[in-house]
Order: structure tokens, then C-alpha cells, then sequence
């Protein structure tokens, strides 16, 4: 038994999914003739009560497209330092969209409404790269899992709107956030301008992420993703998956969170781990005594084919999910009180 956390993206189809999918009604997706595509887009649309989506191959995709098609080449965006747009689309932004990030330090990958409007001065100054697109990321993701306040969201998007800046939220987690918080997907429709979201993280879909937003922004977006050589023909196999993942996999995320904070009990009760991040949904960042080292704890758990993952500066990532079993559970919770310097 292999116990795989290194990400939430490591889940198979579960039998039903797979069923679901083989069985899919599809078509040309790239005449717009695939049902099953058309069907996912428009339940997507509907529960953020966003005008429209489109279906991508990847997260990284429908938020490159995003920012593409918000922006000229030479603006800046504005995202917290921690941002996956900025530290893991391979320099997307530059190379996409000749766009520049303005990186507010934020905590834990979230900034406040006041740290934004110190990075968004200066507009009129022709020295300046002109602030176009704000970005937030909703749960963080190298910030541990957490979760914006959604007062301080609204605080942010009053900004945007004042200044006449595009508000993107990079939801690839956005589900997690939402049953942490107890919150709907229509709040955040109503704030972004654009949301992507994936189905192949938390959800348990093989592939595939959306891109949400009004009718004019999607139809820019169906053309930068063609562009972008994302345009696929019987894409409905995969969005039956989506369709089956939004449908049965969100309430679940919650035995996520829940097993999370059960693996941050047992971490903080043992000696040779000296620090915990806060844990609110499925991920989970600590660091162990550097005498044993991040490099060596994770070695030695790999031995007892448990798989986590280096995040640097000696950080340990454990990321909870659907093939988590709670097998998988009573033994890792074992390994890791028995584990020895
Ligand atoms: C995983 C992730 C993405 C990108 O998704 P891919 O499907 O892997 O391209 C974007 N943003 C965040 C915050 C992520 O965690």
C-alpha cells in the first residue's frame, strides 16, 4: 500500500466516475457540438450565477487565458508573492501576455485591501507599468490552505472597481475554502470578474478546470484558449467527470479537512517536529528539527512508502484527498507518532 500525499491531484477516478465517463454522450467540442461539455459549462455557470464558463485542460491554462485576455502587453498585475500565476505557471505571465507582477507580501499567500492600494499607485505616472489585473488565490496553496476572509474580498473588489482594475480569482481550491467556510459559490461570483477553478485537484476529476465570467469575457477567452492550443474535440468524456466531481465530491471535502487536522494533532504532540502552519482545509505545512532535516524525514517516510513533499526552506507537505483512505489514515497517524530521531 502506497500512501500518496504529495497533492490532491493524485486521486483516480473512482469506478462510478469511470463508468460515467465511457458512457458520455459527446461531439466536436471545438464546433461547440459536445453536450456533455455544453452541460458541465452551463451547471458551472449557474451555480457561481456567472453568465458563462469554459472548460480547460488544465488550471494553469484557464488562468493564463484569464490574464490574457484581461490585460495588454506592458500592464502589471497585482498578486500576493506567494502566487501560483507568479511562482508555478513557468513564467506565463511574461511569456503569455508580456505582463509584469507587482507582489504584495502578504501573509500566508492572502494581502489586505490597504497593502493593495499601496501597490496600485502611481497610475498616472508614464514611468510605471500600468496596473490593469488584481489576482487573488482562494484556498492558497503554497500559503498551507488558508482561506481569505470574504469581508476583506469585498474590501478588495471595491478597489478594483474604484480604480477600474479586472479581479481574476485563481479558485483551483476555491471548493475547499467554500465548506471550510461555509460559504456559497454565488458570493464569489458576484465579485470576480473571471474565476478558474479545477476539477482535478480536491474534486477527483482526471482532468480538467474552469474558467468563469460574463458572455463577452468567455468569448474572448474561447479564442485565446484555441490559441493557446486548447481547443479538444470529445472533451465530453472528461467533462462527465466534472459534472459527476461538482456533483458528489464537494460535500466530502470536509473528511479532507477533517483528517488534516487530526494528522496536526498527532504533529504537534510530537518532539521532532518544531513548527506547524495553521491547518483550515486539506493541506498541511510543518518542519522538523533541523538535526533530522526535511530532506531526511521525507526519505525515511518514503521507506514506509508514505509519499510528502519538500516546499523548500524546510517546509514538509502533506496534502489530504478522495484515495486518502482512513487506512491510509490509522497508519500514517502510527508512522508518524512512532517515528524515530
Ligand atoms: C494546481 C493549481 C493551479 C494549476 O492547475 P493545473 O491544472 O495543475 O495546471 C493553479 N492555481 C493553483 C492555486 C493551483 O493550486
Amino acid at each position: 500500500m502506497i500512501i500518496d500525499l504529495i497533492s490532491d491531484t493524485v486521486t483516480r477516478p473512482t469506478k462510478e466516475m469511470l463508468q460515467i465517463m465511457m458512457n458520455a454522450p459527446v461531439g466536436d467540442d471545438v464546433f461547440k457540438m459536445d453536450p456533455t461539455v455544453n452541460q458541465l459549462q452551463e451547471k458551472a455557470a449557474s451555480l457561481f450565477g456567472m453568465e458563462d464558463a469554459l472548460f480547460f485542460p488544465s488550471g494553469t491554462m484557464a488562468n493564463q487565458t484569464a490574464i490574457k485576455l484581461h490585460t495588454q502587453s506592458g500592464d502589471k498585475l497585482i498578486c500576493d508573492k506567494y502566487a501560483h500565476i507568479y511562482n508555478y505557471e513557468g513564467g506565463g505571465v511574461a511569456f503569455n501576455s508580456g505582463v509584469t507582477c507587482k507582489l504584495i507580501d502578504g501573509n500566508r499567500g492572502m494581502y489586505t485591501a490597504k497593502q493593495l492600494q499601496k501597490a496600485i499607485a502611481g497610475r498616472s505616472d508614464i514611468h510605471v507599468p500600468y496596473s490593469r489585473l488584481v489576482c487573488v488565490e482562494n484556498t492558497t496553496n503554497k500559503g498551507g490552505g488558508a482561506c481569505w476572509e470574504f469581508s476583506e474580498l469585498k474590501k478588495i473588489e471595491k478597489i478594483t472597481r474604484e480604480n477600474n482594475l479586472s479581479f481574476h480569482l485563481d479558485g483551483a481550491r476555491l471548493f475547499n475554502a467554500l465548506v471550510a467556510k461555509n460559504e456559497a459559490p454565488a458570493q464569489y461570483g458576484q465579485l470576480f470578474d473571471t474565476i478558474s477553478i479545477c476539477l482535478s485537484k480536491g474534486l477527483g476529476a482526471p482532468v480538467g478546470s474552469i474558467l468563469l465570467g460574463s458572455k463577452h469575457h468567455i468569448a474572448k477567452a474561447l479564442r485565446i484558449r484555441k490559441l493557446f492550443g486548447g481547443g479538444m474535440r470529445q472533451a465530453g468524456f472528461l467533462a462527465a467527470a466534472g459534472i459527476f466531481a461538482l456533483d458528489n465530491h464537494v460535500e466530502r471535502l470536509a473528511e479532507d479537512h477533517q483528517k488534516a487536522q487530526e494528522i496536526g494533532e498527532v504533529l504537534s504532540t510530537v518532539s521532532y517536529v518544531t513548527k506547524i502552519e495553521p491547518i483550515e482545509t486539506n493541506i498541511i505545512i510543518f518542519y522538523v528539527d533541523q538535526k533530522i532535516g526535511a530532506d531526511t524525514f521525507i526519505q525515511r517516510m518514503k521507506d514506509k512508502n508514505i509519499l510528502l513533499t519538500p516546499m523548500g526552506e524546510g517546509r514538509i507537505r502533506i496534502v489530504t484527498h478522495l484515495d486518502y483512505t482512513d487506512k491510509m489514515h490509522q497508519v500514517l497517524l502510527d508512522e508518524l507518532k512512532n517515528f524515530q530521531k
